[in-house]
């Protein structure tokens, strides 16, 4: 049997816990292919596993899920044309035939699990999935910037033109702007040409905020900004608000709506019930939705974006896969800005 490269763990704890090792290559079934991974971004996601804090996780699995790669075989179903091509992997291996599968929401599916939740996951050197899980890297587009189109950037393309169907006349407010989520939901919300009011309660990031193209940005360490918005919209409000944070920040959110507004829920940083004011949701119309990974649609989207540089991601690490411990204790000490993404032995 032919071995690879992976790096696993061998029981929940710190970072220390991912090691090195050789491991059996899988063998790509008639439907799948098998993809040589060039880089893979490292998601809090994955973090979270190696701790322990996800349920129905096993330790010994090969975590990651944010892959970019090249087709090197495929199964007896798959053209061998396609060996060569280069891929993203849509990370949730959905089943293909519910109702919301088969009406492109494969996002919805109750019967998929997130590839590496059970090992075949993105820090190796190959990872089996079915063909319909890959999809094309548009020319000129380097494998890290790639990698990181499926889960961070196709997020922020769900919420923001998926769920909230920003568009240009559209005023979007950006809670937890300086953060992983919000610095590329700015860049989404500014492709479609939207004004971006981006709210943060920290003045050192600012700079970044701006750097991300926000319109205007708000610094709010008491977090009382519907004043502000109040007064940047001469107050009109804002039509989308997107909720990186919710606790401590929802009620100021939806008092800086304008009728009809749109707001998101994405962050759920407290994991406690927030109050609602249904009164002023009844008064103003206000839909609250939720959001979450992207769908196919979205991630066509974001390779788009991100090869024409309309999104340019915040990657403030690049290590090699054998050095993915030393970036798990970088994203949990907060020492790094940006993403971290692996690329090369
Ligand atoms: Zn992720
Ligand atoms: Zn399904």
């Amino acid at each position: 049997m032919p071995m690879m490269k992976a790096v696993t763990f061998r029981d929940f704890g710190g970072p220390d816990m991912l090691q090195a090792t050789e491991v059996q290559r899988p063998e790509p079934g008639p439907s799948d292919v098998l993809v040589k991974i060039h880089a893979a971004g490292i998601c809090y996601h994955d973090v979270l596993s190696r701790a322990g804090k996800i349920p129905r996780d096993k330790p010994g699995q090969i975590l990651g899920h944010e892959i970019a790669g090249e087709i090197a075989a495929v199964g007896s179903d798959v053209s061998p044309e396609r060996i060569g091509e280069r891929v993203v992997i849509y990370q949730r291996l959905s089943c293909g035939t519910c109702r919301y599968c088969l009406g492109g929401r494969h996002d919805l599916c109750r019967n998929s699990r997130v590839l590496g939740e059970n090992g075949g996951g993105g820090y190796a050197e190959f990872t089996c999935v079915p063909a319909r899980n890959t999809i094309a890297i548009p020319d000129g587009l380097d494998m890290t910037t790639a990698a990181l189109a499926v889960c961070p950037i196709g997020t922020c393309v769900r919420a923001t033109l998926g769920v909230a169907q920003a568009g240009p006349s559209d005023k979007v407010l950006i809670t937890g702007a300086g953060g992983g989520l919000g610095l590329h939901q700015i860049q989404v919300a500014k492709s479609v040409k939207a004004h971006v009011i981006a709210v943060t309660s920290s003045e050192e990031k600012v700079d970044i905020i701006k750097q991300a193209g926000a319109d205007d940005v708000i610094i709010s360490p008491d977090l009382k900004f519907s004043k502000d918005v109040w007064r940047l919209t001469e107050k009109q409000g804002v039509d989308i608000v997107l909720e990186n944070v919710v606790t401590g920040t929802f009620g100021e959110s939806l008092r800086s709506t304008a009728q009809n507004a749109i707001v998101v829920v994405l962050g759920n940083i407290g994991t406690q019930p927030v109050a609602v004011d249904p009164g002023l949701v009844i008064v103003r119309r206000i839909r609250i939705a939720g959001s979450g990974n992207a769908t196919y649609a979205d991630v066509h989207r974001a390779l788009h974006l991100l090869s024409i540089g309309a999104v340019k991601p915040f990657i403030g690490q690049v290590l090699r896969f054998p050095e993915v411990g030393q970036g798990h204790a970088l994203m949990e000490q907060k020492a790094v800005v940006g993403r971290v993404v692996l690329n090369g032995w």
